[in-house]
């Protein structure tokens, strides 16, 4: 939690260039931004962007949005960024409970959960990003056909997750509780950060492609 306070990452978020700002922020514009048609994934909580970025260095034909809420936390994407310069990434500091202000309905290709915060407490559960409330709020921004893509080391998330499928319209089209031994699966896996972390300490990782019912 130290480095949420690193000073002047406010400043640095302002000034740079890979950030998306106001006033291009909002419904409308951020496609544009591009500058093709290419399709739009996201990835929410994105973290400190080795998922986004390395996606996006394999995929050059695909765009990527990584949003992170914490401004110290997305200052050290923006400095990898800088290190390896990638025209198909943009980041957006804020938090997901209000991304239906900023994508148009239908505009997202496929959104990425990658180690969402566990928020254990019963009375935090709507803050979880793969909630019901949020897989809403996905519906809304993510096209007809468009798939979500999750995955975590904690089983009580992803129990939740995967009971939160029926209730919000949701099915799911791939489950494993251990992805690291699923040969299929693992074609073409990039290792988020968390990923590596908790997978080297013996943690199987569980993962969900889900879509629309
Ligand atoms: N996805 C990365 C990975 O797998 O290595 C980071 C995982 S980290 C546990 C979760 C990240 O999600 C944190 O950086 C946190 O700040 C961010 N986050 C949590 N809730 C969020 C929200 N509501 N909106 C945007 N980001 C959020």
């Amino acid at each position: 939690m130290r480095l949420r306070n690193i000073s002047g990452s406010r400043e640095i978020i302002a000034a740079s260039e890979y950030v998306i700002h106001e006033p291009e922020l909002k419904k409308g514009t951020i496609k544009k931004l591009f500058g093709n048609n290419n399709p739009l994934y996201i990835e929410i909580g994105m973290g400190k962007g080795k998922f986004i970025m390395e996606s996006a260095k394999l995929h050059p034909d695909i765009n990527y949005i990584g949003i992170e809420k914490y401004s110290s936390v997305l200052l050290r994407a923006i400095q990898k960024m800088e290190e390896r310069e990638l025209p198909n990434v943009k980041f957006i500091r804020m938090d997901a409970e209000d991304i239906t202000e900023i994508f148009e309905d239908g505009e997202v290709d496929k959104i990425y959960l990658n180690f969402s915060d566990p928020w254990p407490k019963d009375r935090h559960a709507k803050r979880r990003l793969p909630s019901r409330e949020f897989l809403k709020r996905y519906d809304r921004i993510l096209n007809k056909e468009g798939k979500l893509e999750f995955k975590t080391d904690n089983r009580e998330l992803f129990d939740f997750a995967l009971e939160e499928l029926e209730p919000a319209g949701w099915e799911a089209e791939t489950v494993t509780f251990d992805l690291h031994h699923d040969p299929t699966l693992m074609e073409g896996n990039i290792m988020t950060e968390y990923e590596e972390k908790f997978s080297a300490k013996g943690n199987p990782i569980c993962k969900y492609i889900i879509n629309r019912q």
